[in-house]
């Protein structure tokens, strides 16, 4: 068991990582985690997911006036997706770091989308824009089940 005091210190924030359908399909899920877990981020949650229209529609509300809003639906839906959570100090815009730029002929090589994709509508990767919007998106992608509170050995070794 942690002292309070401890988690106190290791308390920090999270945000909702998802690899969408082609990433999946495409087999690069263990990739994509890879370079999560190596960084030293946390894991909190993980499940491989089939989202049904609503969720997605939800999920994208924000951008529902878009054009490419139906397309977009579309493509979350067309095969399973895999969720996560993942904790660490500045996750949120460290993990929009290692994605990179929404279009991925703007990505820089070395981040998700610039090493693996080519097209903004075929991004194979998700990440929450903002520490309020991770908190949203973790309710939405997970409820009250698959965020698993643990310590992890090696902490001391990622933690000053
Ligand atoms: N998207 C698209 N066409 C566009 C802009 C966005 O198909 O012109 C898709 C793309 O898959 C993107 C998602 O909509 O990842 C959400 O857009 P957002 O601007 O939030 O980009 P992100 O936060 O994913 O980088
Ligand atoms: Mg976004």
């Amino acid at each position: 068991t942690v002292k309070p005091q401890a988690m106190a210190r290791f308390e920090t924030e999270k945000t909702y990582v998802m690899v969408k359908p082609d990433g999946v399909q495409r087999g690069l899920v263990g990739n994509i985690i890879s370079r999560f877990e190596t960084k030293g981020f946390h894991l909190k949650g993980l499940k491989l997911f089939q989202c049904p229209k609503e969720l997605a529609e939800t999920h994208y509300g924000d951008l529902s006036e878009k054009p490419f809003f139906p397309d977009l639906v579309d493509y979350i839906v067309s095969g399973p997706v895999v969720c996560m959570v993942w904790e660490g100090p500045g996750v949120v815009k460290s993990a929009r770091k290692l994605i990179g730029a929404t279009n991925p002929l703007e990505s820089e090589p070395g981040t998700i989308r610039g090493d693996l994709a080519i097209e903004v509508g075929r991004n194979v990767v998700h990440g929450s824009d903002s520490v309020e919007n991770g908190e949203k998106e973790i309710g939405l992608w997970f409820g009250d089940e698959g965020v698993i509170e643990w310590e992890q050995a090696m902490s001391p070794w990622l933690r000053e």
